[in-house]
């Protein structure tokens, strides 16, 4: 059996949004009721949260935004999702706390500290980070992956709409084949989509796994491949 002691999930945007534009409270349910079957393995979870749903800056920027303003939205739009999450955790009675990748101040969450996050996974509470890495000119699979490193999480779940990596878009192509696994190396060198290439640079450099799963099946994904089945598409 394989065993994780601390993992990071990455959410999209997407994830939360459901069929609606913003924020679907339905999704948010989703989401607690995955992130508690791994909590119920005994497992540490960390969740690095998108902002797609609401605001990204490379599409501010194509309607004429400074880009750099752009990705300040995007980055804020994190953190409005992360809220929104630790308070759908909060009334599930698990334990959460928001963190930024830069300060916010008024209460509203608190900034990134990879210690304090450490002692906080290991009391038992689910840390969601925001913001991002806190710079602009990154995504959140770039922060997913930093952030895996800097809490010394085991593997990265990424949760999309497609049960794994396939040699094309599967919504697109009848003819793509999915990969059970697939090393970094391959990934990069095929241009996979599903994370960017700094996102697989930076996991492969600091030997943390990617797993690549629908949440949109079987609530019960991450905890099966948590208990050790083969789902969706590991990377290593
Ligand atoms: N962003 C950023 N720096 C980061 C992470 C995100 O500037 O380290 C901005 C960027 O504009 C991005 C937006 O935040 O478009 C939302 O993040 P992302 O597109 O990764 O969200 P997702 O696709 O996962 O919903």
């Amino acid at each position: 059996m394989v065993s994780y002691r601390r993992i990071l999930l990455k959410l999209s945007g997407e994830a939360l949004s459901g069929n609606s534009q913003n924020i679907d409270t339905e999704m948010l349910k989703t989401v607690v009721k995955i992130v508690q079957s791994a909590l119920d393995l005994g497992v540490e979870v960390a969740i690095v949260v998108g902002g797609g749903n609401l605001y990204r800056g490379a599409t501010l920027a194509e309607e004429g935004m400074n880009k750099i303003t752009g990705d300040h939205i995007g980055m804020l739009a994190t953190v409005m999702n992360a809220l929104a999450l630790s308070d759908a955790f909060d009334r599930n009675k698990i334990p959460s706390m928001v963190m930024s990748g830069f300060p916010i101040g008024g209460g509203v969450c608190e900034p990134f500290n990879h210690t304090k996050a450490k002692e906080e996974l290991s009391s038992g509470k689910v840390i969601i980070f925001s913001a991002g890495t806190g710079s602009p000119c990154f995504t959140t699979d770039t922060a997913a992956a930093l952030r895996a490193v800097e809490i010394g999480a085991d593997i990265v779940f990424k949760a999309t709409k497609v049960d794994g990596i396939y040699t094309s878009d599967p919504l697109k192509d009848s003819s793509a084949i999915k990969f059970d696994s697939l090393s970094f190396d391959s990934a990069i060198e095929q241009n996979i989509q599903v994370m960017d290439t700094a996102a697989f640079a930076l996991c492969r450099d600091n030997n943390i796994r990617i797993c690549v799963f629908s949440m949109l099946e079987d609530n019960y994904a991450l905890a099966n491949i948590i208990n050790g089945q083969s789902i969706g598409t590991m990377v290593s």
